[in-house]
């Protein structure tokens, strides 16, 4: 099967950003989708690198256009999208799209595309560890943290419409878990 796609979903800080990244090491395959935001560039975060950064003028022009395969205003006036265009230009090298977005995006993908897409569900061992772990990240004031809790908890509801549920308890074994469900899709 052509144009492939790997989805890693889950609630803020249940660990799916690192998990991608070891992927991406681990499959030369694979190339991550490029999202636009509408949020301010943090640290040393490039332009058409870790995200296209769009004002919100020019992120709505762009849904006007059609111009995104899925988009969500994923907190209250930050809006994050899937472009068109990044999608092609990443199958048209013959590679397989790698994606770490939200729950409502990944299921949106997931729809889309069926058996084209692995979607993954990461989940946190449980609310308490991902309270500690969202205030040991240290970058969210507290209310950010109660907010993405309150999230977590609805996003959990989700859980079952995603193809697998990877729960993140030992970062290494879950890393190990991800890399034996990716290369099995690779390989169907
Ligand atoms: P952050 O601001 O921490 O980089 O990302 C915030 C959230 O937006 C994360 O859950 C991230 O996975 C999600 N996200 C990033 N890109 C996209 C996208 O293209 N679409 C959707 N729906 N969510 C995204």
């Amino acid at each position: 099967m052509t144009n492939k796609m790997i989805i890693f979903s889950a609630p803020s800080g249940a660990g799916k950003t690192t998990i991608v990244r070891h992927l991406l090491r681990r499959f030369p395959a694979l190339e991550f989708s490029i999202s636009a935001t509408t949020r301010a560039r943090r640290g040393a975060e490039q332009h058409a690198k870790d995200y296209f950064f769009l004002t919100h003028d020019e992120f709505m022009e762009r849904v006007q256009r059609g111009d995104f395969a899925e988009w969500e205003e994923v907190y209250p006036g930050l809006c994050y999208g899937t472009l068109k265009s990044e999608m092609e230009r990443i199958w048209a090298k013959g590679h397989v799209i790698a994606f770490d977005i939200d729950v409502q995006g990944g299921l949106n993908l997931k729809r889309m595309y069926g058996a084209q897409a692995l979607a993954v569900f990461v989940r946190p061992p449980s609310l308490e560890a991902l309270r500690q772990r969202l205030e040991r990240r240290g970058t969210d004031k507290p209310e950010t943290v109660r907010e993405r809790l309150d999230k977590a908890t609805c996003e959990l509801g989700f859980a079952a419409q995603f193809d697998v549920e990877l729960v993140n308890d030992h970062l290494d074994d879950a890393k190990l878990r991800a890399e034996q469900l990716v290369a099995a899709f690779l390989s169907a």
